[in-house]
């Protein structure tokens, strides 16, 4: 076995010294090789940028799945507080400190929470500043289900039984908070209104960031769990709807 190793130590040796060739010592490139290491670097930021990218997507999900996942941590702790009553939208209520988004964020403290990191818009509101100086800022990349509102008027108007998560008929199964589109008809609206979409799936993804995450965006469940759902896996007739608190995840008998 000793004996074995001595050729091969002599060999790398050999192979050391070669490589110390002074002839090749202080050699330029060619143009040839120059080209070569370009097109080689090239190639390799053509692999890599897309991935760069993919990687930076999947990042901003995380951040927007953990944000919602907060909001639902805030909700569970609000509840209580309020009798299991859900807190307003803009809809019914002028004060923007008695929206869903103020009220919860006396629970979180993290103004950050309500913008999700894949949404293009510049400009949300700066609440330490007064809303009059901001009319083109939005209130959040989020919105909630009007449906759930404490007052709407598929359910009798001012007092609406849907607004407490315990006469939900599946929290679990029933959408309280999307992903909202950044368009000029969502400036200043967190909420939305399933009840006008008319069973129309193309329709509704006027009002829905549904393609935020790479096809899917992410929901906020009564029941205060996160999920990423392409929009037809939550409105598709007939099939699933996850919108209508009497009934989700079904459609209502009548619109
Ligand atoms: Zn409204
Ligand atoms: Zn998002």
């Amino acid at each position: 076995m000793g004996r074995n190793l001595i050729p091969l130590r002599e060999s790398w040796e050999t192979t050391r010294s070669a490589a110390r060739c002074p002839g090749r010592h202080g050699r330029a490139f060619t143009l040839i090789e120059l080209l070569v290491v370009i097109a080689i670097m090239a190639l390799l930021m053509g692999i890599l940028l897309p991935v760069l990218g993919r990687v930076r997507k999947q990042a901003q999900k995380v951040a927007c799945l953990s944000n919602l996942r907060q909001m639902g941590v805030a909700l569970q702790a609000y509840l209580p507080d309020a009798e299991y009553r859900l807190p307003p939208s803009s809809c019914h209520t002028r004060d923007p400190n008695d929206h869903w988004l103020r009220i919860l964020t006396r629970y979180t403290r993290e103004q950050l929470l309500f913008r999700c990191p894949s949404d293009t818009g510049k400009q949300f509101v700066n609440w330490d500043r007064p809303l009059e100086e901001q009319k083109e800022a939005r209130y959040s990349s989020f919105a909630v289900n009007a449906l759930l509102d404490p007052i709407h008027f598929r359910y009798g108007g001012r007092s609406n039984r849907y607004n407490n998560v315990n006469n939900i008929r599946r929290p679990m199964a029933c959408i309280w908070l999307s992903e909202a589109p950044d368009t000029d008809s969502f400036r200043l609206a967190d909420h939305i209104h399933p009840e006008l979409w008319e069973g129309s799936p193309e329709y509704a993804k006027r009002f829905i960031a549904w393609d935020r995450h790479r096809g899917t965006a992410h929901y906020l469940f009564a029941d205060g769990h996160v999920e990423g759902l392409k929009f037809e896996q939550t409105y598709d007739w007939p099939g699933t709807c996850n919108w209508y608190p009497e009934t989700a995840p079904k459609w209502p008998e009548s619109p």
